[in-house]
């Protein structure tokens, strides 16, 4: 590609990264007035937000993920009125299931700590209530937490979605545009990438698995760690179930599609090459979670696997994300490292990034995302 000369191109707002969280950073930033300009390396949602689970899961999040979690799910159910689309959301539900009396107990006590801090959208249910919510599941489960409002989407059209609403904004994004190097030369931000350098007063960096070294550049440094995450999917199969469904004890994720087929994952671990920018798919692994899905599904024994593939995620050592202002460099705004469970998260944190470069704070409470939190403490 021939460098693009000239002199620098400006604007209020740089993001760099087009995954779910810069998209949804852009449109919530031009909503309110600001002029954007989103640089993307390869093209919007190529990464883990365009090929994940759509698991809109508010079930089971950290304590510290609840509020933005629930607040988030009442924009997906609100997307018509927010971006004129419903970007493919569908309240199906997510239910946990327990296997063993001990993992239903556990789940009774995480439900009443949510209850106690005022969170009653997790219940729990029997094992009856369960087979009422998904008839064909293996007799052996005892029970588990339903939650009636999440559900899932089609990731790519989801974040598809907002980025077309941002540009209905007249947000500008940049696809084939890889940031290289940040700067704040006076009172801006200098982007330099192959196609010329871009500035603005503001700065974010939303580059997700990629982040670490944006954050590294503006001084503030971050154990993230890249890593991949696998899925599979299977042939049609006639319609069984309902809602998204994980388990206490194993990993899964597990919805079927209008169309028949099932997706099968749940945050399946796999390697990541950063460099060349793709996850290395593990067949061992994914047979592993196939067994899950027969045991707890006997009759999809003998179903056809068509297609697995892996996507490269930001892992941070307490699988909660950085959301938060710099406390190193002046106007730049971190939201990275969403740990495998970041896409429900989609449509609040580009609100609260928004909120952030407009109004210095969030109404939300994101104390706990503070990119400062795994800085050494000084001994005196
Ligand atoms: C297989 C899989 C299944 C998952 N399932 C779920 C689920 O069911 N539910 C859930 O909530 N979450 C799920 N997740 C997690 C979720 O997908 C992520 O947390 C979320 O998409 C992260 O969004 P992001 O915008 O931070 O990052 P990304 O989607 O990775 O976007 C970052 C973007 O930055 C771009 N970029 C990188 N470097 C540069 C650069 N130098 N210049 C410009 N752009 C750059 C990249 O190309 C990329 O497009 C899953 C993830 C995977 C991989």
């Amino acid at each position: 590609m021939r460098p693009e000369r000239g002199p620098p191109r400006g604007s209020d707002v740089i993001v760099i990264g087009g995954g779910f969280h810069g998209t949804s950073s852009a449109f919530h930033l031009s909503r309110r007035g600001a002029k954007v300009t989103l640089l993307e390396a390869e093209y919007c949602a190529r990464h883990a937000s365009g090929v994940n689970a759509g698991g809109v899961r508010t079930l089971g999040r950290h304590h510290a993920e609840v509020p933005l979690a629930r607040a988030s799910l009442g924009l997906w159910h609100n997307l018509p009125e927010l971006l004129g689309e419903d970007g493919t959301f569908v309240p199906s539900g997510q239910l946990q299931i327990a296997e063993t009396p001990q993992e239903l107990d556990a789940l009774r006590r995480r439900v009443a700590e949510l209850n106690a801090l005022g969170f009653t959208h997790e219940v729990i249910v029997d094992a009856q209530q369960v087979r009422e919510i998904a008839p064909r599941l293996a007799h052996h489960v005892v029970g588990g937490i339903w939650v009636r409002d999440d559900g899932h989407a089609v990731p790519y059209r989801a974040v598809t979605a907002f980025r077309l609403a941002a540009q209905r904004l007249g947000a500008q994004f940049h696809e084939a545009t890889p940031a290289q190097t940040i700067d704040r030369v006076g009172n801006q931000w200098r982007v330099a990438t192959p196609r010329g350098v871009f500035t603005a007063p503001w700065l974010v960096n939303a580059a997700g698995a990629w982040s670490g070294d944006f954050a590294a550049q503006a001084g503030d440094v971050v154990p993230m760690k890249p890593g991949g995450l696998m899925l599979m999917i299977t042939q049609r199969v006639p319609h069984f179930v309902e809602p998204v469904l994980g388990a206490a004890g194993r990993p899964l994720s597990f919805k079927q599609f209008a169309n028949g087929t099932v997706l099968i994952g749940g945050g399946l671990r796999c390697a990541a090459d950063v460099v060349r920018r793709h996850g290395e798919v593990d067949f061992i692994k994914l047979s592993s979670s196939a067994q899950t899905v027969t045991d707890l599904f006997p009759h999809l024994a003998g179903i056809n696997v068509v297609r697995a593939w892996a996507g490269v995620e930001a892992f941070m050592p307490d699988e909660i994300p950085v959301i938060s202002l710099s406390s190193r460099a002046p106007q730049l705004v971190h939201a990275f490292g969403f740990s495998a469970h970041g896409f429900e998260l989609g449509p609040i944190g580009g609100q609260i990034v928004s909120e952030l470069v407009l109004d210095g704070r969030s109404t939300l409470p994101i104390a706990p995302f503070s990119v400062d939190r795994f800085a050494p403490v000084a001994v005196h």
